[in-house]
């Protein structure tokens, strides 16, 4: 059997106590997957200070050429600008061309409301191309920014939300935008995946997935409303961040929701959470979201049963409801939450 080589980038705050919570889980599949071997990989605002560096290129070289997948924690990015530093997420997912930001929401019985839908988010371009300028005109200071939108980034995307969507039960398809307003970047995004069906090659193979559209605003006021009408929601760098935040607190915490930033040949498991800076270095962080991720990454990577073990575990810690970090209204600590979900692998 090949050896799994994962590269494993806490980066910053909470990613060092979660990423941790995902190595065991993985660890403890034992030999029901091949042997792993972590490397461990620096990045973040803490290496950048250190080194005035946030993405060394040895991470980047090691990502590429000697790992089969990678785990990332989660980075600090000032909301100040701070000259040389540039968010490593942002680049890593450029650099490995991670096209797709795969998010699935699910609710467990004790949610609210009854949530099981995936966000598919571009992950490329949009705003997050930041190309950002300022002058100095008749309204003083005046800062612009570059909103990218290509057929080929959307028409990747789409193909990938149709193959999600194909193989869920609903097959349905919602087409997140806001071509109300921008008409020629969000028109041309939700054009491109309306014509996916239609692409040389497709072949009636999404004939079974139904097809709506959204406008980003009332996607969001229909999510808190009546979540269970999505499935699939695809959608443009922004709308995508954000409305996967919405659909987290929906199902009681972003400590819960992972995703995978998945290209054509690699995939990156991350926690949909940030740095979390508030609660940072208290041992009290949800590690599931981080768990979760691994999971998705191995379901990525073909490893099911392995992903399987590891989303049941989770499952029942959570609806046992007696070892939850206090997110979840639980007491307990990160390392015992892991502790619970390594003991149920
Ligand atoms: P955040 O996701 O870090 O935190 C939002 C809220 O959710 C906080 O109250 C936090 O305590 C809580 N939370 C998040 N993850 C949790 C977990 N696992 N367990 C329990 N509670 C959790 O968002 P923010 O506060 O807006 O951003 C903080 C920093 O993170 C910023 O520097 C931002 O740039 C960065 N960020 C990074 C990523 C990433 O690495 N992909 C994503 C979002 C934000
Ligand atoms: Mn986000």
């Amino acid at each position: 059997k090949e050896t799994l080589k994962i590269g494993m980038i806490p980066a910053d705050g909470i990613g060092h106590e979660v990423l941790p919570g995902a190595k065991a889980a993985i660890q403890a599949l034992g030999s029901s997957i091949p042997k792993t071997e972590f490397v461990d990989l620096l990045a973040g605002f803490e290496c950048f200070t250190r080194t005035g560096n946030a993405l060394p290129v040895e991470t980047v070289e090691a990502l590429q050429n000697d790992c089969s997948c990678a785990m990332f924690g989660a980075v600090s990015s000032p909301s100040r600008k701070v000259a040389g530093y540039s968010s490593p997420i942002v680049a890593l997912r450029k650099k490995l061309d991670l096209y797709a930001n795969v998010r699935p929401v699910t609710s467990v019985a004790s949610s609210r409301s009854a949530v099981d839908l995936v966000v598919v988010r571009e992950n490329t371009e949009c705003l997050y191309v930041k190309d950002e300028t300022q002058t100095v005109g008749t309204n003083g200071k005046e800062a612009r920014a570059t909103r990218l939108i290509t057929e080929r980034a959307s028409r990747r995307i789409g193909e990938m939300a149709f193959e999600i969507a194909l193989n869920r039960p609903r097959k349905h398809l919602t087409i997140i935008h806001k071509s109300n307003v921008l008409s020629i970047t969000d028109g041309l995004f939700r054009e491109t995946i309306r014509g996916v069906p239609t692409l040389p090659g497709a072949d009636g193979k999404y004939d079974g997935v139904t097809v709506a559209e959204q406008l980003v605003d009332s996607a969001v006021y229909r999510l808190f409303r009546e979540p269970h009408i999505y499935d699939v929601m695809v959608a443009p760098n922004l709308y995508g961040d954000i409305i996967s935040d919405a659909a987290a607190a929906l199902v009681g915490s972003l400590g819960l929701v992972p995703s995978v930033n998945a290209g054509d040949t690699f995939v990156m498991g991350e926690p949909v959470h940030g740095s979390a800076p508030d609660i940072a270095g208290q041992n009290i962080a949800n590690p599931l979201a981080a768990i979760r991720s691994a999971a998705l990454m191995l379901r990525h990577l073909g490893h099911a049963d392995g992903a399987d073990r590891i989303e049941r575990a989770v499952d029942e810690v959570i609806r046992e409801g007696k070892c939850l970090t206090p997110d979840l209204g639980g007491k307990s600590k990160t390392t015992e939450v892991v502790e619970e979900v390594v003991k149920r692998i």
